[in-house]
């Protein structure tokens, strides 16, 4: 299996998986990169995975499945370009010969989802759309902070050797706050000197691990005393239940330059 990220847009990823001259793509928000890719590699696209309704993960739905054939693959809950096969929470994909589990994972989105495959060439596969970034996560459209907190949650139960396939390139900015937030954190300062490397090459810092997300995203960390104290420092107003803290860390992302 060959993973790649095929740039769009300013900071989207369009996630390409292929094997055997077949190939799925994940929330393509334009069709034309794709298209290119495909036709330099000589690969039939089989099935397009969509996280979520937001133009820059759908906008390129309609002119590949015309162009391709493509079976679409998408959530329940959300307005999606038809025709679609719908999926939920439990559902499993069978695409490539690879089982991807649907996680439903609110909070960005109201009817967000991810696919969680357990077992590519021997390592767990999360494709988590605007869920989850690495050193961030989603910003709350339609959900609400318990959502997302339950979302990540879940994430971060994954096994730790996951790759991370998030679908924008925002680690710098979001590594900055990160260490507003957390300046004593050793790995964080670690992990900030590595992507300002391959962000100087011009590489993508995706695919993270769940395991490295734990270790440096904040909203992986609330629950942590140096967050907790961080965000009561910012807001000495603020809650101290695990929501509150969440909402209040993630309400001062918002702000944060
Ligand atoms: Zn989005
Ligand atoms: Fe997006």
């Amino acid at each position: 299996m060959q993973l790649l990220p095929i740039p769009a847009f300013t900071d989207n990823y369009i996630w390409v998986l292929h094997h055997a001259q077949r190939a799925l793509v994940v929330d393509p928000g334009e069709a034309e990169g794709v298209l290119h890719w495909l036709k330099l590699q000589g690969l039939q696209l089989d099935t397009i995975l969509i996280t979520h309704h937001h133009a820059d993960h759908t906008g390129g739905v309609a002119a590949l499945r015309e162009a391709t054939g493509a079976r679409v693959v998408g959530p329940t809950e959300e307005p999606m370009p038809e025709p679609l096969q719908r999926v939920d929470e439990g559902d499993v994909v069978t695409v490539l010969g690879l089982s991807f589990q649907v996680i439903k994972v609110p909070g960005h989105t109201a009817g967000h989802i991810a696919f969680f495959c357990p077992d590519v060439d021997g390592a767990p596969l999360l494709f988590c759309g605007d869920t989850l970034f690495s050193g961030g996560c989603g910003r709350l459209f339609e959900g609400t902070p318990t959502q997302m907190l339950n979302a990540l949650d879940r994430l971060s139960r994954l096994p730790d050797a996951t790759q991370v396939c998030c679908t924008h390139e925002y680690t710098l900015s979001n590594l900055k706050f990160a260490q507003a937030v957390e300046p004593d954190n050793a790995e964080l300062a670690a992990y900030v000197t590595h992507c300002q490397a391959l962000r100087a090459q011009n590489f993508p810092t995706l695919p993270s691990s769940i395991l490295v997300e734990k270790q440096i995203n904040p909203f992986l960390r609330s629950r942590e005393t140096a967050v907790r104290q961080a965000v009561s420092t910012h807001d000495p107003l603020a809650s101290n239940d695990d929501v509150s803290i969440f909402a209040t860390l993630r309400a001062w992302k918002n702000v944060f330059k």
